[in-house]
């Protein structure tokens, strides 16, 4: 038996194991694809735009009945559900791997991430508060309460195919908003896994409303369903720049509100100070890790002239030697891209590179016997002459663009002088240059780090990232407050009825 068939058979035991209805998998019209072996591996069923529309009505419903349970009983449907997972974290960690080919520990981090921020969301569903606010008026009380928003759409990236579902889930269910949930059509299955496993904690919780989280298995056509319905009060959409720029715009055009986690062209600093040792690890991780598919992958490194001839040459190396291969049957640290349009991209960014002055190491494709089909590759490191052509865009491949630096302002300068704003770091023990660093001239990204890689975020903060990354926070921190509405509210309780300002207008 070829191991290309043990991919399939896996993710069917897998999806029959969390109680994945048979008829979503495997006859359907849409064809699912595993990168690890290049084959089909199940054929789901779509759901048409008049499909999408229902579902948007019946969440609706969901809405008038979840809005009412209090905050904390919402909560226990999440605590429930972070036990699911727990239960679930080996077969879903491991489906990640099938489908999106991340290597064993990077997909049972995805799924503990999903743990995680379930155990956030728990805490959050006592601490949803606004505050009391002085006011200038005798007898008054001004305060601010938060109350459901309504229908959450969720459209997802196939890179980070079940966590990011996760972090609007367990947010919008405690904040008291039913979701709609539009996955990746390159990673169906682990959506349809997560919909089973969240179904088995409803069932537990046992009075919750029908339809308070969907999934809905498409193409852009069902987003477009989510982002155009008027009873879609928030749309979560994580992809490329390129779907934020067509969807930010009719978003607005309703007044809907929007979370966006669109590209990231993320750098890292090396300064003279750096700890060499530990820049290495955090370089070859941000850079390499999950195959270059990160939206917080490092993908343009700056090294001081002075540590340039030490650090680089030992990073040539990392990149010769470092494992590459399928990551259910090796112990490789990077596994497939997720296509061959990946693959093209990767090497006409290379190409480009190339034309600018840029001399490459790595990028060759990496073909595994039997898996034609399947785009491995070595990660490329690109040193640069200067930040020009590609440096400039994200291609969504493990390219890292090495330049040198001498003048620590220019620098902070060229950090800053690309489209995308999501995450970055410094490697320094100067105080002063961290501190720069972090600070309003310093770097103009969601996340700024120190002596930390780019990749890698914990759920406690809130994530997200500027300008061309769409300006959008989700996760942790208050990013909450995004899936609910404020209300101010003043309460007159003396005798008399004083305008703001000292306004008169005494009506007879
Ligand atoms: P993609 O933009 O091709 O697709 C993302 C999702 O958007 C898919 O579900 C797709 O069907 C949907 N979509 C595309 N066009 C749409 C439209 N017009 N209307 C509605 N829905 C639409 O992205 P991808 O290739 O799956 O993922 C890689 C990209 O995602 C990278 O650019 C990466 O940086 C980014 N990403 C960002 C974050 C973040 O948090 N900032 C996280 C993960 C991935």
């Amino acid at each position: 038996m070829s191991k290309s068939v043990d991919v399939k058979q896996e993710a069917a035991g897998i999806l029959d194991k969390l109680g994945v209805p048979r008829e979503a998998w495997t006859s359907g019209d849409m064809p699912s694809f595993s990168p690890v072996s290049g084959e089909e591996i199940a054929r789901v069923r779509t759901a048409s735009a008049a499909d999408a529309g229902k579902a948007v009505e019946a969440a609706h419903d969901a809405f008038k009945a979840w809005r009412m349970v209090p905050a904390p009983k919402r909560g226990e449907l999440v605590r429930l559900l972070g036990e699911e997972l727990r239960a679930a974290k080996a077969d879903l960690g491991r489906l990640v791997s099938i489908e999106a080919g991340k290597i064993p520990s990077e997909g049972l981090g995805e799924v503990q991430e999903m743990i995680d921020i379930c155990d956030f969301a728990v805490g959050l569903s006592r601490q949803l508060y606004g505050l009391t606010i002085t006011t200038e008026r005798p007898g008054h009380r001004m305060m601010e309460t938060w109350h459901p928003l309504g229908v959450v759409g969720v459209i997802t990236a196939f890179n980070f195919p079940v966590a990011v579902w996760s972090w609007n889930t367990a947010l919008a269910l405690v904040c008291g908003d039913p979701v709609v949930w539009k996955p990746s059509e390159k990673t169906p299955l682990t959506a349809l896994a997560c919909q089973a496993i969240l179904d088995r904690a409803i069932a537990r919780f046992g009075d919750a409303p029908k339809a308070l989280s969907q999934v809905l298995i498409g193409d852009r056509t069902v987003g477009e369903v989510l982002v155009d319905h008027p009873r879609v009060a928030l749309v979560s959409a994580t992809g490329s720049t390129r779907m934020g720029r067509e969807v930010a715009p009719r978003l607005a055009r309703r007044f809907a509100r929007s979370i966006l986690e669109l590209g990231g062209n993320n750098a890292g600093i090396v300064c003279p100070s750096a700890d060499l040792d530990m820049a290495l690890r955090a370089i070859a991780f941000g850079a390499m890790g999950t195959a270059g598919q990160r939206c917080t992958t490092l993908r343009r490194l700056f090294v001081h002239e002075s540590v340039y001839d030490q650090l680089v040459p030992r990073l040539k190396k990392a990149y010769q030697s470092v494992s590459v291969g399928n990551p259910l049957e090796t112990s490789a640290l990077v596994g497939p891209l997720i296509d061959k349009s990946a693959f093209d991209n990767m090497q006409k960014a290379l190409e480009a590179a190339k034309a600018a002055g840029g001399i490459v190491t790595g990028g060759e494709r990496v073909l595994e016997a039997g898996k034609e089909t399947a785009y491995y590759v070595k990660p490329a490191l690109v040193e640069m002459p200067k930040q020009t052509g590609p440096v400039l865009e994200e291609t969504f491949a493990p390219i890292l663009y090495v330049m040198k630096y001498s003048d620590f302002d220019a620098v902070l300068e060229e950090h800053n002088a690309v489209a995308a704003g999501l995450s970055s770091s410094i490697f320094t023990l100067n105080m002063r240059e961290a501190e720069r660093f972090l600070s309003a001239e310093g770097s103009d990204c969601g996340i700024a780090n120190v002596n930390i890689g780019t990749s890698g975020a914990e759920i406690g903060g809130a994530f997200g990232g500027e300008k061309e990354t769409g300006g959008g926070r989700e996760s942790g921190s208050d990013a909450w407050k995004a899936y609910m509405r404020r209300a101010t509210n003043t309460v007159n309780y003396s005798n008399a009825l004083p305008l703001a300002q000292g306004v008169s207008f005494d009506i007879e």
